[in-house]
This record gives C-alpha cells, sequence and structure tokens, in this order.
C-alpha cells in the first residue's frame, strides 16, 4: 500500500483526519496504520522514533524545562456501515472521525510541523484503546518501556467537542449470579427458577439512585447499568443459574475498592465477582502545564465522564487531561462525524499553547 499520509495531507489537520479513518484500524488490525504512521515520523529530522507493538513514539529531545505527552490511539470499534468517510457540508462522517482520528490528527499534524515546541513532546499513537486494558498500547509500553511515558503533563485527544475535560471516572464490570435449582418444567415446582430471581437485581437496578459529584468546579455523573443478561439451560428446564453483567461508572473520589464495597452493598445478597475495574483520575489543574493549557483554550473545563488514559497518567503521578475535536455523544455510533471547524480550531489552539511565546 502507498502511504496516504502525503506531506499535503500532513499539513493540513481536516485532510489528514479524513486520511486517517479511510485506514482501516479496528482493535487489533493496528499494523497498516501504525506502518504508516511510523514511516511518516521517522523521515522528521527533529524527531525520534520508536515503536513497540503497533503503537508508534515519536520525542523531541530539546533539553527543555517541561514535556508533554500529547496521546491518541490508533484503533476504532468495528465498522457500522460508516467506512470508508464520506463529506456532508462541514461534517466528515464515519467510523473513528470524533473518536478518535481527529485527535490523531492533531498529533501527528503538530509532530511533522512543529520543530521547535515550547515544551519537549511525547506524542503517542497507540493501539488497541476500545477494548480490554491488558491489549491497549499504553499499558504494553509501560510494561516494556516505562521510562518513554515519562512526562509533566499529558493531553489525551480523546473528543470532547473542543473544550477540556479533565479527570476521568472510574469504570467497574462485574458478574451478579442468581443461583437456582434445576428441575424439568413439567415439575418446575421442584426447581428454582433462577431467570425470575433476577428480577429482584433488575429492580435494583432500576431503582438506583446515581452520585453527581463535584470536584475542583467539575462535575462527575455517575452510572450503573446492567449491560448483558445471560440464562438459561433448554427449553424444558427450569434454569439453575442467570448472570447479570453490570458496568459502574463511578467519580473520581471513589478508589476502585471503594466502588467495589458499594457494589457489594448494592447487591448484598448475592454472589458478585468483579471482572475488569480501572481507577477514575483526579482533575489535577493546578499543575502550571495544565494552568497554561487552560489559557491557551480559553474556555472553562468540565468533568470527564468516560473512562479515558488519562487516569493511566493519573496513577505516575502525570496530571493529564482529555482535548479533542470530535463530540464524545457520537462516539461509537453509527453516524458518528466530526465538524471540520472544530479541527481547524483545535489544531489552533494547540498550535498556540506549544509555540514558543
Ligand atoms: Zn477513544
Amino acid at each position: 500500500m502507498e502511504n496516504p499520509l502525503t506531506p499535503e495531507v500532513l499539513a493540513d489537520p481536516v485532510a489528514l483526519t479524513r486520511a486517517l479513518v479511510d485506514i482501516e484500524s479496528v482493535s487489533l488490525d493496528e499494523k497498516a496504520i501504525a506502518d504508516c504512521v511510523e514511516e511518516v515520523l521517522r523521515r522528521v529530522p527533529h524527531l525520534s522514533t520508536f515503536r513497540h507493538g503497533n503503537t508508534v513514539m515519536a520525542r523531541t529531545d530539546l533539553g527543555r524545562s517541561s514535556r508533554v505527552v500529547l496521546a491518541g490511539h490508533l484503533d476504532t470499534v468495528p465498522h457500522n456501515d460508516n467506512f470508508p468517510s464520506t463529506m456532508r457540508g462541514d461534517l466528515m462522517y464515519g467510523c473513528g472521525t470524533s473518536d478518535m482520528k481527529s485527535g490523531v490528527a492533531f498529533a501527528l499534524h503538530l509532530a511533522v510541523t512543529l520543530p521547535d515546541p515550547r515544551y519537549d513532546v511525547t506524542y503517542f499513537f497507540y493501539e488497541a484503546e476500545e477494548i480490554e486494558s491488558r491489549y491497549n498500547g499504553l499499558t504494553l509500553v509501560a510494561e516494556a518501556h516505562p521510562e518513554w511515558l515519562r512526562a509533566d503533563f499529558a493531553v489525551l485527544l480523546e473528543p470532547t467537542y473542543g473544550i477540556v475535560e479533565a479527570g476521568c471516572q472510574g469504570t467497574m464490570r462485574a458478574i451478579v449470579t442468581v443461583p437456582g435449582e434445576r428441575a424439568h418444567v413439567a415439575r418446575s415446582w421442584r426447581g428454582v427458577n433462577a431467570i425470575h430471581g433476577a428480577g429482584e437485581v433488575l429492580r435494583r437496578l432500576g431503582e438506583y439512585q446515581a452520585r453527581r459529584v463535584t470536584i475542583d468546579g467539575c462535575d462527575y455523573r455517575e452510572g450503573l447499568n446492567a449491560v448483558r443478561i445471560d440464562g438459561g439451560v433448554a427449553g424444558n428446564v427450569v434454569p439453575d443459574r442467570c448472570e447479570i453483567e453490570i458496568n459502574y461508572r463511578y467519580a473520581p473520589d471513589r478508589d476502585p475498592a471503594a466502588a467495589e464495597a458499594h457494589l457489594r452493598e448494592v447487591f448484598a445478597g448475592y454472589d458478585l465477582a468483579i471482572t475488569d475495574a480501572a481507577a477514575g483520575a483526579a482533575p489535577g489543574l493546578d499543575a502550571p502545564v495544565a494552568q497554561e493549557f487552560l489559557a491557551a483554550v480559553g474556555a472553562a473545563p468540565i468533568g470527564k465522564l468516560g473512562w479515558t488514559d488519562v487516569a493511566r497518567f493519573a496513577a505516575m503521578g502525570i496530571p493529564a487531561l482529555n482535548f479533542g475535536p470530535g463530540d464524545p455523544n457520537l462516539a461509537h455510533h453509527r453516524d458518528e462525524h466530526v465538524e471540520l471547524t472544530k479541527i481547524r480550531d483545535g489544531a489552533a489552539t494547540l498550535h498556540r499553547w506549544l509555540t514558543p511565546a
């Protein structure tokens, strides 16, 4: 394949977004896009470029007193009749336009066109953000090359519609198991129907009042949801087991242990197994580099609702926030799209922030 990321494309964040969207890169299939990005970065004289799996890292080494990270994931969720991209007026439609190839385009555009940024910059283009964290490119880099992540501040270019979303909520998945006793449906009184028993779990979920929490002026809104239900043995058997998978999004004033304790309280009386957990991140807006970033954006930050890799940096003591052109409400939707003006404005903001005064 000829590399579609030509110098003309790299010079224009809009064209670059479209070119990136049109390179297929569903999670675990990022080799082609990582190859294209790596090839481009290796040609840039002011960058040192490294690769681990399908994650590409490039950085300046100008001896600046602060180092910042700009990071974007290369993967997308599976297509949904929305590949390749299409244009409708000021809108670019397609899988990954919002989440988050328009953000990736910011980083790649700046990496190539900004030889003399006011901070040293580490650019990350990483794999497998949309699936379990053990595949996540930043997880793999943290294990193999932790020094690559060293920085004073990080910007994750996830969709935020051009405003700063600070911190992020934690996420936890759990399985609630409803027990029962198998029997033939002809003698159902001899068994206990686990699917009927699930009704009580669903009632608790339906009546649940999710918290709203304000930290550093940022509002976080929690959510507790059943995301899958599974039970049944055969058409003539009273089922002895029903599993309800729960997803809990929690504000960053709770750590995973507190979140788990809360779930055990909500589902008291049931067997509950945690299957996945990731801590949230406090906003971390008081760091000087974060303040300079906020000044460049010029609008008040809000709390991030989804879990993002901001939390990974926060866990390493690196303040981090989300800033990207896409609309977070459209991520993973079939009609996912991004406004071209948001791409141009956001790229200009980052350029202003990184250009020496
Ligand atoms: Zn994303």
